[in-house]
Formats: C-alpha cells, structure tokens, sequence
C-alpha cells in the first residue's frame, strides 16, 4: 500500500495507485505519493542516535 495526498485538498488515502479523482474535492489532481512522510514512517525519530543516552 502506498499513501497519496491530493496535492489540492491535501486528502490522504492508501491505494497501490493514485485515484484519477479525488474523492474529496472531487478534482483530477495530482496526488503526492506521502508513504514515508507519515509519522509511522518518520525516521528522523525512530531511527539514528537516541538523545537520552
Ligand atoms: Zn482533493
């Protein structure tokens, strides 16, 4: 699964590929592939150096 944003509305969904329309605001846009954007996908906090050491 690969998370797009609607680059207009700025909705998010999950789909092997992006809608032709967005179901949001009902416009062909142009979705943003976001999958390691989200914060379950944040590196810079999970991965690296822990401060607390
Ligand atoms: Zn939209």
């Amino acid at each position: 699964m690969t998370s797009w944003k609607c680059s207009n509305c700025g909705y998010t969904l999950e789909a092997d590929a992006p809608p032709e329309q967005c179901p949001s605001c009902g416009e062909r846009c142009d979705f943003i592939d976001v999958s390691c954007y989200i914060p379950e996908c944040d590196t810079t906090t999970s991965g690296g150096v822990d401060e607390r050491l």
